[in-house]
Order: C-alpha cells, then structure tokens, then sequence
C-alpha cells in the first residue's frame, strides 16, 4: 500500500533564554538549534522509517529555507518532488526555551494556508484503492476537506490527526474513516467528559475507528468490535514534544501496512511515542529505523 501526507514543513528555530523577552526588551539568547517540524513531516518522517512506501506532499516557500527542508528530507530518504513552492516564505516557528524546559513559540503558517482546494485535490490524485491519506490540521478547512473527499472518491481510507484543532474541523468527520485526537481534542469535539464517551459520540459522526490519546496513561480506541484500551510505557518523560506525531504514524503504518488488530496496533504506537517521550527534541527524538524494525516486524 502507499501512505500520502498531505500536510505542514516547517522550520523550528529553538533559541535557549535565560528569562522570556518582555515587551520593549532584549534578552541574550544561547546558540540557535534548527530542526525540521511541521506536522506533516514529523508523521511522513516515522512513516518513513516505519519502512511505509510514503510520500509527503508539502507547501514550502519560494527561499532558501525551502531547501534546506529539501535537504533535511532528503537525508531522511523521502522523495521531495511533492514540496510545492507556493511564493512566500517556507513557514518556521520561533521558539524560546526557558530554564525549566517551558517554551513560548510564534509560528508563521503563511505557505500552509496557501494551499487551496485544486492544490489539495490534485495532490491526491495517486491513491486508489488499497492506499491511505493522512492528513492533520494545518490546511485550510476547505483543502482538507477537498482531499479528504477526492481521496475517498478514489476508492482510499483516510486518516484525520486534527492538530492544531479547531471545532469547525468535526464538520470533516464524515469523510474520515479514521480519527486520532488527544483527550482535550476529544473533550472540545465531543462535549463529553470522558474518553470512551468521547470515542463513541465522534464515532456516530462517520469514522469507523476513533482512537482518543492519553498521554502517559496510553490510549483508547474504539472500531466496530468496541473499545480496547492500552496502558502507556513506563518511561521517563523528558520532552513529549512530536509524541502525538510518533503516535498517530505508528498506528497508520500498524493497522493500515501491516495490518495489525486495533489492539496490536494501539501498543504498537504506544511503545514508540514512549521512545518519543523518553529524548529530547522532534526529530532527534523519534525512534530509529531499528526501533520502529522490532516493534513493527
Ligand atoms: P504532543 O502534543 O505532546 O505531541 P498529544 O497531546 O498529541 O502529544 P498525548 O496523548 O499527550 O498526545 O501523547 C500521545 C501518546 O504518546 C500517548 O498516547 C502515549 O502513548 C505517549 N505518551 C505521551 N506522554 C507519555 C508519557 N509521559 N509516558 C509514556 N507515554 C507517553
């Protein structure tokens, strides 16, 4: 099967404060850290390594910064061909790391709100039958839900991470054969306090699999032969950043390439957002190639 990722690049530039800038002020800050995020690559990244025969189809800017997303790609073995210069700037978050790991970030989301319905209707013009759209909640509301559409049209399951979220998005649930929301995700678009009675009223709006994310507790999923719940690994969480990511890759690479049970694939994407949690960073911190290997024979 071919996984497609339609979603967000984006640079995150990590600066290390002693104190957050106020208004009016300056504050020295520790050398830069540049790393490639975005939603969209984090998942096409884990995929990737996953050994998923995936392709990440990705607005960037016309600007250097464009490639040199290309090149951190490239390293990570996936195809850029699909990074669509959309004549801005490629889109960054500025971060700001304080003392005790808190952070305070802007992000720039210009190329990502560029894509329009054609562009993502287009995108997905490869997948057929047996094939998956994973998309998370980055683009317009009207490009998701055109490639959602035109992906089920074609005759392939859709999978729907709606991050960053925003309640206007369960309007797209019909089109989702899959969703993977966090607990505060499932709570806004539910109403319901909690995470099965969450599970079973975002199921009634169209996916046939909704799994609700717990952090360190583990997950819920609930499919057409009732809920299963998994634990979370017992590890030392030291940064959760890109766990969500790590999480909802996994999973699709488990139940959709591989095949697996909902309950198999549930610890599959357990185990290795734990490995997630356990370093620190995005990318640095997803798990390797051999990782992914052993808990995805
Ligand atoms: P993030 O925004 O940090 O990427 P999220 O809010 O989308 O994550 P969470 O439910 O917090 O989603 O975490 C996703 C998955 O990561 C969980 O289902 C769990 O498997 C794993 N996880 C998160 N935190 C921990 C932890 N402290 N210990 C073990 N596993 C964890």
């Amino acid at each position: 099967m071919r996984v497609l990722v339609l979603g967000a690049v984006m640079i995150d530039e990590a600066m290390t404060v002693a104190t957050f800038p106020n208004p009016g002020a300056t504050v020295i800050a520790g050398a830069p850290q540049r790393d490639l995020g975005g939603k969209g690559a984090n998942q096409a990244i884990v995929l990737k390594r996953a050994a998923v025969d995936v392709r990440l189809v990705a607005p960037v800017g016309e600007d250097a910064d464009a490639e040199w997303v290309a090149e951190a790609l490239t390293s990570e073995g996936i195809e850029v061909a699909d990074l669509v210069p959309l004549g801005r700037s490629t889109d960054r978050s500025l971060i700001f790391v304080g003392p005790g790991g808190e952070n305070a970030i802007a992000s720039i989301i210009g190329a990502a709100e560029a894509v329009d319905e054609r562009l993502a209707r287009e995108s997905v013009d490869l997948l057929g039958p047996g094939d998956l759209l994973v998309m998370q909640g980055n683009l317009t509301l009207d490009a998701t839900r055109a490639a959602l559409d035109a992906a089920r049209a074609q005759g392939a399951a859709t999978l729907l991470n709606p991050s960053p979220i925003r309640a206007e998005m369960a309007a797209l649930f019909p089109l989702v054969d899959c969703l993977i929301v966090n607990e505060g995700e499932a709570r806004l678009l539910s109403g319901k306090d909690t995470p099965l009675e969450a599970a079973i009223e975002l199921r009634e709006d169209g996916p046939g699999t909704v799994v609700v994310t717990l952090g360190r507790l583990g997950a819920l999923a609930l499919g057409d032969d009732g809920p299963v719940e998994i634990a979370g690994e017992p590890v030392k969480a030291v940064d959760s950043t890109g766990a969500g990511d790590t999480f909802a890759a996994v999973f699709a690479a488990a139940r959709y390439d591989r095949g697996l049970s909902l309950g198999d694939s549930l610890a599959a994407a357990t185990r290795a957002a734990a490995i997630t949690v356990s370093r620190k960073g995005t990318r640095a911190a997803f798990p390797t190639r051999d990782e992914l290997a052993a808990i995805l024979p």
